[in-house]
């Protein structure tokens, strides 16, 4: 009875829900599984912002709100950018249902049909989709010869863009690699955008999350204010994954034209969660300490148990995210971790990185360790 359009027909279901249920699976029959395919962290968000959630629910925050957001929380959220550098002002900013409906706003307000969109691999799975339904054209730069770092002189993406591309995506620090460019890079990008001329999504949403780097915003650049989305969220940073809260910057006609698709589809964040994101943005600092000091150490702990199975993969600067190198055929790999193992991972193909698993360790160093031996047991590592 349903005939489906040819947009839907060009993505596939996420990779990670593939793992999922092959994990649910297994836990239904009894099985214990090391879940190290998460990408959420397994933190409690911060009691005061739970508080401010409830809190504006039993003031009444029910109805809709403006369709950018409230005005306090967009307030709050320029500060945020000026404190990072970016010329931002209220006005600039639309409130989202998570971060991933904001990238997903700007590709569909800047792709048509044959655009050309750039993305670093590996890259998070999302991009990839969000441009086919669009309609856009891939073109994918490895970053992975390089231990998915912008090598000086940028010469893979170099030779990648061209006056035809109209979008690339930068994720720093970059899921899945926890990869975090340096300012030396990030000019190197922001040369090739001027030379031609292209927009750039800034996706900075585990900026918060980084382990003695400061990864800088792009849209701070010289160059780079008219040319770039910044992207943000608070999933990560305060532990808020399931609240979906997220927000997007640009200048100029971006917002008045990405806010025609945002009131007409979403129509507006959920009112008490904007409120709880004020909360999150002005009076959280002690907690986002502390959770990233626990993934610091994590990520210590990971990297050393591996190195002690031989294996040492490019260190990650942010994110809870380690690639590990494993057999070509990544899948048939993720596969075996998961059914003889009980290691749920991610397959690197799903990010276009074959050759590795994605490994998050936004887990108890219990876990991780029971993980990383049972791995090593099974001869997987
Ligand atoms: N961007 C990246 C790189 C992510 O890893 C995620 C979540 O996994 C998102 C965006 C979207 O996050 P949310 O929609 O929960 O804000």
């Amino acid at each position: 009875a349903y005939e489906f359009s040819d947009r839907i027909g060009r993505v596939e279901p996420s990779a990670t829900l593939a793992i999922g249920n092959a994990a649910s699976a297994l836990e239904a029959d009894g099985v214990d599984v090391v879940d190290l395919s998460v990408g959420e962290p397994d933190f409690p968000t911060p009691e005061n912002v739970v508080r401010a959630g409830k809190d504006a629910m039993d003031a009444g925050n029910t109805g809709y709100t403006p369709s950018n957001g409230i005005p306090t929380l967009k307030e709050a959220i320029a500060g945020k950018l000026r404190d990072d550098g970016v010329d931002a002002a209220a006005d600039e900013v639309i409130v989202t249902p998570g971060a991933k409906q904001s990238l997903y706003e700007v590709v569909q307000t800047l792709i048509d049909e044959g655009d050309e969109v750039a993305l670093l691999d590996p890259a998070w799975v999302s991009y990839e989709a969000m441009v086919k339904l669009a309609g856009g054209d891939l073109t994918r730069v490895d970053l992975a010869p390089h231990d998915f770092q912008l090598e000086p002189g940028l010469d893979a993406l170099g030779a990648a863009v061209s006056d035809d591309t109209e979008l690339l995506v930068v994720n720093s620090p970059s899921n899945p690699t926890g990869a975090v460019y340096s300012d030396a890079a990030l000019e190197g990008v922001r040369d090739l955008a001027v030379e031609h001329d292209f927009a750039v999504i800034s996706d900075e949403i585990y900026e918060e999350i980084t382990y003695g780097v400061e990864p800088s915003s792009l849209a701070a650049l010289d160059g780079m204010a008219d040319r770039t989305v910044t992207v943000n969220g608070f999933s990560k940073a305060y532990s808020m994954t399931g609240w979906r809260l997220g927000y997007f910057h640009a200048k100029g006609d971006l917002i008045p034209q990405a806010g025609k698709l945002h009131s007409h589809s979403v129509s507006c964040a959920t009112n008490f969660v904007q409120h709880a994101g004020v909360e999150a943005l002005t009076n959280t600092e002690t907690a986002v300490d502390q959770m990233v000091e626990a993934f610091r150490e994590r990520r210590d702990l990971v990297l050393d148990l591996l190195a002690e199975y031989g294996v040492e993969p490019p260190e990650p600067d942010g994110a809870f995210y380690v690639m590990l190198p494993v057999d070509e055929d990544d899948s048939a790999w993720a596969e075996s971790a998961i059914q003889d193992a009980h290691v749920a991972t991610v397959p690197g193909s799903a990010f276009g990185a074959p050759g590795y698993a994605r490994i998050s360790y936004a887990a108890s160093e219990e876990r991780l360790r029971e993980g990383i031996d049972r791995l090593a047991e099974g001869g997987l590592i």
